[in-house]
């Protein structure tokens, strides 16, 4: 978003629009914020404090002045002019709001696309990116805004520099004020693949928003707009072989024919349309399925509910049920009356069998069999036990986490920085093997200042656990810088292509100092800067507004060397040299971090702000000086599925390479080589333990069995068998597989199911 909108203009725009406190009629406003949690480059900002239901957005302001906000919207002259702020004083600051939208609107002279209907919006969003661009300039509104304030938001985010704006509206219980909605005006509008059965929203509703289009794609029968005034183009579905991957919906095939239509329409001849239809991204839906207990089908989404994600969500039951039963389990907390009648009409026109509503209604997972049943709404205790009581026989097999034991660890390794330090603690490879969002809530929760993570979708993950801590991404490709910003997340930065690609992003947002990350090569020759390159990368950042630097990092290539410090001293040396002239030429301060886990330990006194945190946390540690003071996190287990007794000379499991020695009783027990029990751990490599008693698995590892020699146990079929936990450390099993305890962690499977303890 970069507006150009003098404070003169401004004033001119509003209707009745009076001054208080300072006057500088001349300065240029480049943006709007009206929620503080955003504020990210308050100069040349404007603060609009919007009253909300609770609270007059005017009791925000002083915190956006501390941002340096000196730019304000407000309804009352505050009782204290703060020094150099500037008030503009209306009657009502949401109407302030929609006319600096309307403004921008006004400014921007390519084609506006407006996506509506209850599902497939965002589906049609991106499919249209994909055919228009790079061919046409073409800008998306970031997200589907969930409030009325969302049409104004879109449209002050536009950039107006480009050829193609294509935004989405949601559509909304509440209809919007009709001034609004009339906002848009787009040229073209589009109406997604279905609107329910029966209509939620009148044509009337739909006819605001679309006002002044020329064009209107649709594909509802029923549909009649009989007061629109422009051309109405009904579209028909694609075959199914006319896209590159298997339609999982109906709705998909709609969606791509709205998509493809509406590109012809806006690119004419110059987009080649069908070459591009064949590289058709399939747009993952984001759904949790699992296969439960007694033929049932279990579709856990969880993420968010609005009347899209709620409707995607049914479409997909309706698809995968076929003619099985649907059973939809809502939970009901934290909705309006309001929104649950909306929600239990849109579920009933699905005509689903049966709908519960947590947490009023008993359910029990037992009492139903060979059904599609779709979980929706927010976590919530109830939730989950519904969830586990479906997925009880298929966790025989399972990890524990044991967080009281991770915040030990953490807490241990805090013992060794000072209390300034801060620290960023990195889940790579979603958390070493554990579930991030779980991870998330329990480790925001004492003071943690970063996340690391390898890539983007990590990232965001972080941030659909609703936390706002900053989060630093190690490997941000160019496809996905326009999420990395989007989802506010800060790419570390290792060489001239990627600062380009980059800057190139963010000056196409009109985005200034988004933060990001360098990262110095002192050693380990993997990714970074170099000594030579020193130079030039200063002279870049010197030039760039658009990009500040956060922080400067660099990794240690043998920390965990406690014998001979000599290289990571070295390695400390020339990061500190380059730092200091990083900071010289600046002329301001970052963060400074080089100290992964053993790092932490072994060099104290080196003053980096930072450090960051990795394997320690799962108290892994190859130092002596910290080992006593962590505990392990992570255990894994399994259970006994069947016993046998095998006389001497037959054989166990495939190609026959294990010879029973004598009469003996093998128990079988369900993990396997893809769960990531590793196939060298075949024939007394690798043992497990049942009864604290080790047993030395015999035979070769299976897929996703073993079987392992119980001889000499007393045990029965159920009975707990342990794979890592305190008879055979994780440590000892990495050994055993010859590699390092991270591989280990790392590669114990996605499917393996994750219980997070407080012992
Ligand atoms: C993995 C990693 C860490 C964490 O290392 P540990 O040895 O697990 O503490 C820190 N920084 C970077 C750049 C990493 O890749």
């Amino acid at each position: 978003m970069s507006l150009k909108l003098t404070i003169s203009t401004l004033l001119e725009i509003l209707p009745e629009a009076e001054w208080a406190g300072a006057h500088r009629p001349e300065e240029v406003l480049h943006l709007v914020y009206t929620d503080t949690r955003k504020i990210r480059n308050a100069k040349d900002a404007v603060f609009v404090a919007l009253a909300g239901l609770q609270n007059d957005g005017a009791q925000y302001v002083p915190a956006a002045y501390d941002l340096g906000v000196r730019t304000f919207i407000v309804r009352r002259v505050p009782k204290e002019i703060l020094p150099d702020a500037q008030y503009i004083l209306v009657k009502d600051t949401l109407e302030a709001l929609a006319c600096i939208a309307q403004w921008n609107r006004s400014q921007f002279k390519g084609t506006l696309v407006a996506i509506s209907g209850r599902i497939g919006k965002t589906t049609v969003k991106e499919w249209m990116y994909h055919f228009l661009s790079p061919e046409l300039l073409v800008t998306r509104s970031p997200k589907s805004y969930n409030s009325q304030l969302g049409i104004i938001l879109s449209l002050l985010e536009m950039n107006t520099r480009a050829e193609v704006a294509i935004i989405e509206v949601k559509p909304h219980v509440e209809l919007n004020a009709t001034y609004i909605n009339e906002l848009l005006q787009p040229d073209v509008a589009i109406l997604t693949a279905s609107d329910g059965v029966q209509s939620l929203f009148p044509d009337s509703y739909y006819e605001s928003l679309f006002k002044g289009a020329k064009y209107l794609l649709h594909l509802s029968v029923r549909r009649s707009f009989d007061h629109f005034l422009g051309i109405k183009m009904r579209v028909e579905a694609l075959s199914t072989a006319a896209l590159p991957f298997r339609a999982s919906t109906e709705a998909q095939l709609y969606n791509a024919a709205l998509a493809l239509q509406a590109a012809e329409l806006i690119g004419g001849t110059r987009i080649p349309i069908q070459e591009k239809l064949q590289s058709l991204p399939e747009l993952a839906l984001r759904m949790d399925t699992f296969e439960g207990i007694k033929g049932n089908y279990i579709i856990n989404d969880l993420y968010n509910l609005d009347e899209e994600a709620l409707s995607n969500a049914l479409e997909f039951q309706k698809s995968v049920a076929q003619q099985k039963e649907r059973i939809v389990i809502l939970n009901t907390e934290g909705l309006s009356a309001v929104q649950l009648d909306h929600y239990r009409k849109i579920i009933q026109s699905y005509g689903i069998q049966r709908l519960v509503e947590l947490p009023n209604e008993h359910f029990q997972a037992q009492q139903v069999e060979h059904s599609v049943i779709l979980i929706k709404g927010k976590r919530s205790p109830q939730v989950n036990r519904v969830v586990n009581q479906f997925k009880l026989k298929k966790h025989l097999t399972h990890v524990r986490i044991d967080l009281k034991a991770m915040r030990k660890n953490i807490l241990s390794h805090k013992k060794f920085i000072a209390p300034e330090t801060k620290m960023l603690l990195m889940i790579k490879a979603s958390g070493y093997g554990s579930e991030i969002d779980k991870m998330v809530q329990f480790t925001q929760s004492f003071g943690i200042h970063y996340y690391g993570v390898a890539f983007v979708d990590e990232g965001i993950a972080i941030r659909q656990t609703g936390s706002q801590i900053p989060v630093m991404v190690m490997n941000a490709e160019p496809g996905n810088y326009e999420a990395c910003i989007e989802w506010n997340l800060e790419p570390a930065i290792y060489d001239f292509n990627q600062l380009d690609d980059f800057i190139s992003e963010c000056i196409y947002q009109g985005i200034e100092n988004y933060p990001v990350h360098i990262k110095l090569d002192t050693g380990m020759h993997r990714l970074g800067f170099d000594d030579k390159q020193l130079e030039q990368l200063i002279s870049v950042l010197k030039a760039q507004p658009e990009i500040r630097v956060k922080s400067v990092y660099s990794h240690l290539v043998e920390a965990e060397n406690w014998y001979d410090k000599r290289f990571s001293e070295h390695q400390i040396l020339t990061f500190k040299k380059a730092v200091n002239k990083l900071v010289a030429e600046l002329g301001y301060s970052f963060d400074t971090h080089i100290q992964n886990s053993s790092g932490i330990v072994q060099f104290k006194d080196i003053n980096c702000s930072m450090v960051r945190l990795g394997i320690g946390m799962y108290g892994i540690s190859p130092m002596p000086a910290i080992q006593p003071m962590l505990e392990p996190v992570l255990e894994w287990y399994s259970t006994i599925s069947q016993i046998k007794t095998i006389e001497k000379g037959q054989t166990v499991g495939y190609n026959r390479s294990y010879v029973a020695p004598r009469v003996m009783r093998t128990a079988t027990i369900p993990v396997g080589y893809a769960d990531g029990l590793r196939r060298s751990l075949s024939n007394q490599v690798g043992s497990l333990f049942v009864h604290g008693k080790e047993c030395p698995i015999v035979g070769k590892v299976c897929m996703d069995m073993v079987m392992i020699d119980v001889t000499d146990v007393v045990c029965a079929v159920g009975d707990e068998v342990e794979i890592i936990g305190p008879h055979q450390t994780l440590e000892a099993m990495a050994k055993k597989m010859c590699t390092i305890p991270y591989e280990v962690m790392t590669s114990i499977a996605p499917r393996v199911h994750r219980l997070y303890v407080e012992k």
